[in-house]
């Protein structure tokens, strides 16, 4: 594409932003990543052709065509389903020709994927996927070997919290002229959208984006991997990057990324099983994801293969609650748009999965909320990993737990005025109850899954009546969702 011969159309959209009610703090994010974009390009002798706070996008575009007369419109393929066909129709009605790139924020194609399907219809696991991408990115490798001997490290990682446990912070960048006006704006336009912008100090443009990488791997990297499933109240990003925001939005690529992490185990910063862990998360997980969206939609997103059917909560929205664990996570998610993995997959998540919350109200919640959530990589993290709506495609086995887990991993329970041991008095905690119902409601299914069949067997060689009163306790908690109270 030649500099002198085109023209950049951006185009902020306030219908498009305002589809679903999107946490400020990600507004902000997506603007002020945009604006700062355009002065970029701007600098790099591009024209840029920029429409601020409009109405939609088709109009936007219609006036664009009518002041620059393009002969074609490029554009890369567009992460969301539909998306794609809907803005090259639009191009179309324009009389516009409309070239699409591929998209270019991923490291693996379909090939890369579908080489490991026995079937069409065959699942493809995470593990096979992502040895193939290590493979064919040479990340981590010695040879023909992976470094080290092993592929995955994790028996090294999910150390316990500790007391004391702190971490070097997460870098500050200081909102400039252009981000100010940012919020200022989504303060006026998106008022009683959720969330607070609060002191906002994420990277916006590359060259921060490029700093935070290397904050990271130089600083955080070396811990990311023993406290990567570890919850410390207080603590809310422990060792995680908080580089998806980053990946997402296109400031930074996967591929480099991980090329920086790589060079911090090469060069002796940071361990081979923190090293190997996070570009697991990279490479395979995110790919993974990817990979799995574009192959299962669209039917995927309205998959509930557990029948869950409650309405998300008004918890989910006001963070009223007395669940130590809960109110962290909704409190943190409030005031950041963030939270990582673990208070995602086994607080929030977990919660949703056991007390059976409706699918599809969940994932729509959780993408709205996150500063990094985008349809792609919401429906196969939610539908799927956490909600095990997808009957297991992602996972063969639930990411259900009970209290167990959570006291396990953070010290959570310790501030908690439930009891984390007690099932069925009134002051015990309410996954405890939950985590057995939803073995009970799903136990046929579970019976035929080889890594579910024990728990399953565990509640069956209960008495009846402890089943039957923990049973009752469960539809007590779910009723209480359901009338909105204070739990
Ligand atoms: C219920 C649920 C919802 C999620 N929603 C999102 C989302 O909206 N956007 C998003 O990018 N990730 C999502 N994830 C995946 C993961 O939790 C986040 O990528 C991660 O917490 C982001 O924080 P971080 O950058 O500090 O990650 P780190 O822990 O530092 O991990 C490194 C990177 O790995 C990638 N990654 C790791 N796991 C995944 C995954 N499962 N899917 C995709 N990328 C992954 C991300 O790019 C991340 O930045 C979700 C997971 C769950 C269980
Ligand atoms: S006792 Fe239960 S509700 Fe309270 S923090 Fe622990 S797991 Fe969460």
């Amino acid at each position: 594409m030649a500099r002198a011969e085109s023209v950049v159309v951006m185009i902020e959209s306030i219908e498009r932003a305002s589809v679903m009610a999107y946490h400020k703090r990600k507004l902000v994010l997506v603007y002020a990543v945009m604006r700062h974009f355009a002065q970029d390009l701007r600098a790099a002798g591009w024209t840029v052709d920029y429409y601020a706070e409009h109405g939609d996008f088709a109009d936007a575009l219609g006036q664009h065509a009518a002041k620059y007369r393009p002969a074609k419109l490029r554009l890369m393929q567009q992460s969301e389903w539909g998306v794609t066909e809907a803005l090259a129709a639009a191009a179309a009605r324009l009389g516009l020709a409309v070239d699409v790139t591929p998209h270019v924020n991923f490291v693996s194609v379909p090939a890369d994927f579908d080489a490991h399907a026995k079937s069409a219809a065959a699942r493809v696991t995470m593990d096979v996927f992502y040895r193939g991408m290590r493979r064919k990115t040479g990340l981590l490798m010695d040879g023909g070997e992976p470094a080290g001997g092993k592929w995955n490290y994790d028996a090294a990682n999910r150390e316990r919290p500790v007391r004391g446990l702190r971490f070097a912070p997460v870098p500050r960048f200081e909102p400039d002229a252009i981000t100010r006006e940012v919020i200022a704006m989504v303060e006026r336009r998106f008022a009683g959208h959720p969330g607070i912008v609060g002191d906002f100090a994420l990277a916006v443009c590359r060259r921060d984006a490029l700093a935070a990488l290397e904050q990271f791997c130089a600083q955080r990297l070396d811990t990311f991997g023993p406290w990567q499933d570890a919850m410390i109240a207080g603590e809310r990003t422990m060792s995680h990057s908080l580089l998806s925001a980053y990946i997402n939005t296109g400031l930074l690529h996967p591929l480099e990324v991980c090329e920086r992490a790589e060079l911090a185990y090469r060069n002796g910063t940071a361990r081979l099983s923190s090293v190997e862990g996070f570009i697991r998360q990279v490479i395979g997980w995110r790919e993974y994801i990817w990979r799995v969206y574009w192959k299962l939609m669209p039917e995927y997103r309205a998959r509930n293969a557990l029948g869950a059917d409650l309405p998300v909560p008004a918890m989910y929205r006001t963070g009223d609650t007395a669940m130590f664990c809960l109110r962290e996570a909704l409190a943190q998610v409030r005031e950041t748009a963030y939270a990582h993995h673990i208070v995602r997959l086994m607080v929030l998540g977990n919660f949703a999965l056991i007390a059976g919350f409706d699918p599809i109200e969940t994932n729509d919640w959780f993408w709205s909320m996150f500063i990094d959530g985008y349809d792609w990589v919401m429906v196969p993290n939610v539908i799927g990993m956490s909600l095990h709506a997808d009957g297991g495609y992602v996972g063969t086995k639930p990411y259900c737990a009970s209290a167990n887990y959570i006291n396990t991993m953070s010290d959570y329970c310790k501030h908690c005025r439930y009891d984390r041991k007690a099932t069925t008095t009134d002051d015990a905690c309410p996954f405890n109850a939950l985590y057995w119902d939803f073995v009970a409601r799903n136990a046929d299914r579970f019976a035929r899954n080889q890594r579910m069949a024990v728990i399953v067997r565990n509640w069956q060689n209960r008495p009846i009546e402890t089943r039957a009163a923990i049973r009752a306790k469960a539809a007590r908690i779910r009723d209480a969702l359901c009338r909105g109270d204070r739990i």
